[in-house]
Parts: C-alpha cells; sequence; structure tokens
C-alpha cells in the first residue's frame, strides 16, 4: 500500500482564499479587516520564524497585525499593559502570545490576562474549558488543523480508535477533546506510556506530537491506518515530523508530510480564528 498524502499547503491555500472572500465582504460591510496582535518576547529564532509567517500570512488574507516584538527582558507588568491595552483595542480581534516567553515570565498568567474573546490560539482557560464542555468558542489552532485535514480527506472518526501521542496544553490534550467531541474512541499515550507501540498499533487514526524525529516507525502502525504527524524537528538543515514517512507512507492509507502537512493548516487556523473572533464582535455590534 502507497498512503495517500494530506496536502496541507493545499488545504491551507483553499481556506484562506475562503477566508479572503469573508473579509472583502466584512470590509465592505462593517469598514474595517479583522485584526490580529501577535506578542513576540525576546529572540528565539524559531518564535522569530513561527511569527513571520503568521503575519505573512495574515496580511496576504487581509488581515491587519497589530503585533508587537519586545526584548528579551521586558517585566511582567510592562506585557500585561500592553495585552490590557490590546483588550480593549476597538480593531483587535485577535491576540496571541508568541510561546515559549523567556524564562522570568508567566506564561500562564499572561495567557490568562488575554481577553477570552480574544484569544485565537484557544488557550485561555475560558476557552479550555468550553472545550471540554462541548461548548462553542475559540479552539487551539493546530489541533483545529488537524481535525479539518480529517474533514477534507473523508476520514470516519466516530466509532473508530484514535492514538493521540504527546499531552501538551498546546496539542495533544485539545486534539484529544476534538476527537472524543467527533465520537472518536481515545487513547492519549505520553513519556510514561508502557509498551507505546502496543498502543500504536491499535490506532484507526494516530497522530504524533511529541517531537523526536522518526519516533513512529511502520511496526508501530496498523496497516490501513491514517498517519498525522504533527511533529517539527530539525535535523541539520532538513525540518522532519515524529513518523518515518517512507517506512509509514508503505503501510498507512493516508499520512501528512513534514513540511506540507499540518504546519501550514495551523497558520491557516489562526486566521480563520481571527475572523472568527471578528464575526461574533462585529455582529454583535
Ligand atoms: P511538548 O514538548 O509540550 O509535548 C510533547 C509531548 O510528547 C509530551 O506530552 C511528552 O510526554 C510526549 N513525549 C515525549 N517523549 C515521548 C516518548 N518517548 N514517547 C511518547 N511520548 C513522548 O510539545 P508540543 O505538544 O508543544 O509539540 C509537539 C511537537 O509538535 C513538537 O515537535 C512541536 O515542534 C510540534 N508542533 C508543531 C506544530 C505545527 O504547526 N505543526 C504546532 C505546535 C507544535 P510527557 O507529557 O510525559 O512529558
Amino acid at each position: 500500500m502507497t498512503a495517500t498524502t494530506m496536502d496541507g499547503k493545499a488545504l491551507a491555500q483553499k481556506r484562506q482564499a475562503a477566508l479572503r472572500e469573508i473579509i472583502c465582504q466584512g470590509v465592505q460591510r462593517w469598514g474595517r479587516p479583522p485584526g490580529l496582535a501577535v506578542i513576540r518576547i525576546g529572540d528565539d529564532p524559531a518564535s522569530a520564524a513561527y511569527v513571520s509567517n503568521k503575519e505573512k500570512a495574515a496580511a496576504a488574507t487581509g488581515i491587519a497585525s497589530f503585533g508587537g516584538h519586545f526584548p528579551a527582558d521586558t517585566r511582567q507588568e510592562t506585557l500585561l499593559q500592553v495585552i490590557g491595552d490590546l483588550n480593549v483595542h476597538p480593531e483587535v480581534d485577535g491576540i496571541l502570545v508568541q510561546l515559549p516567553v523567556p524564562p522570568h515570565l508567566d506564561p500562564v498568567a499572561l495567557l490568562t490576562a488575554i481577553d477570552p474573546d480574544k484569544d485565537v490560539d484557544g488557550l485561555h482557560a475560558a476557552n479550555l474549558g468550553k472545550l471540554v464542555r462541548g461548548e462553542p468558542g475559540l479552539q487551539s489552532c493546530t489541533p483545529l488543523g488537524v481535525m479539518a485535514l480529517l474533514q477534507e480527506y473523508g476520514i470516519p472518526i466516530a466509532g473508530h480508535k484514535a492514538v493521540v501521542v504527546g499531552r501538551s496544553i498546546l496539542v495533544g490534550k485539545p486534539l484529544a477533546l476534538m476527537l472524543l467531541a467527533a465520537d472518536a474512541t481515545v487513547t492519549i499515550a505520553h513519556s510514561r506510556t508502557g509498551d507505546l507501540a502496543a498502543v500504536t498499533r491499535e490506532a484507526d487514526i494516530l497522530v504524533s506530537a511529541v517531537g523526536r524525529p522518526k519516533m513512529i516507525t511502520s511496526t508501530m502502525v496498523k496497516p490501513g491506518a491514517v498517519v498525522i504527524d504533527v511533529g517539527i524537528n530539525r535535523l541539520g538543515s532538513r525540518l522532519v515530523g515524529d513518523v518515518d514517512y517512507d517506512q509509514v507512507a508503505a503501510v498507512a492509507s493516508h499520512i501528512t508530510p513534514v513540511p506540507g502537512g499540518v504546519g501550514p493548516m495551523t497558520v491557516t487556523m489562526l486566521l480563520s480564528n481571527t475572523v472568527f473572533s471578528y464575526q461574533q464582535r462585529l455582529g454583535k455590534a
């Protein structure tokens, strides 16, 4: 079997084109585009690249940027004030703090300071709580991107077994909740899981969100399974996922590449969350 490649780049382009249309209509109706504020603190090169990607994609879609780049030694109080100002800024619909932040800062306090209605990363406790309760709200972008890929490729979820490897608040936990909401039978595996291969081989849908290159090999995958690779790892000058793509593509029915799989969808869902927040806010006005 050679797996179908789930093309995140193509789906991202399609979704972004649809967002552009919605934004054009929104500008006509409400007189302004959606606004996104990305707060970056310090000079972590990976964060700089992620923020630049987000801002470029936002601009290409017609979303205005209000972000700021702050020195690594910026005080918590200063950032809380910045977030407070953005919370009441009438043209800002989405706010995100790029993680990780320098060690002297408290990331949870920063995330908690964001107005939940502008929390386009879906990491505020109020939005995570809504996800747990199955209520509509802003949800984490990478898991949303995974769900969009599954939907686009017509992957049946209800009644099927999903295994998510990784339990972070950013990816693993919210994704497990989304799969559960879609009626999968969900297992979450992590670094303390005994006999990981036995667990992953049970999966009809296997998602790896760990950050270890080529950790998922063909012997860990049930023939015909759908394999989603969230991991991003740098191997020399190359980016690779958690999945040994060449091996696993020979046994899976569907597989996401790295790059070009989940990554472009993460950015797209951020834009989509920003547009959702914009419509919610201005639709109510
Ligand atoms: P974290 O480091 O927060 O979480 C990693 C998870 O993997 C933890 O739950 C950890 O378990 C688990 N883990 C570590 N080692 C093993 C192991 N040997 N076996 C099983 N589980 C293990 O990472 P994130 O969730 O933030 O990100 C995961 C990966 O996804 C990274 O490569 C990151 O770069 C990438 N990523 C990609 C995005 C995209 O857009 N494509 C977006 C966000 C992240 P434990 O809890 O027990 O420590």
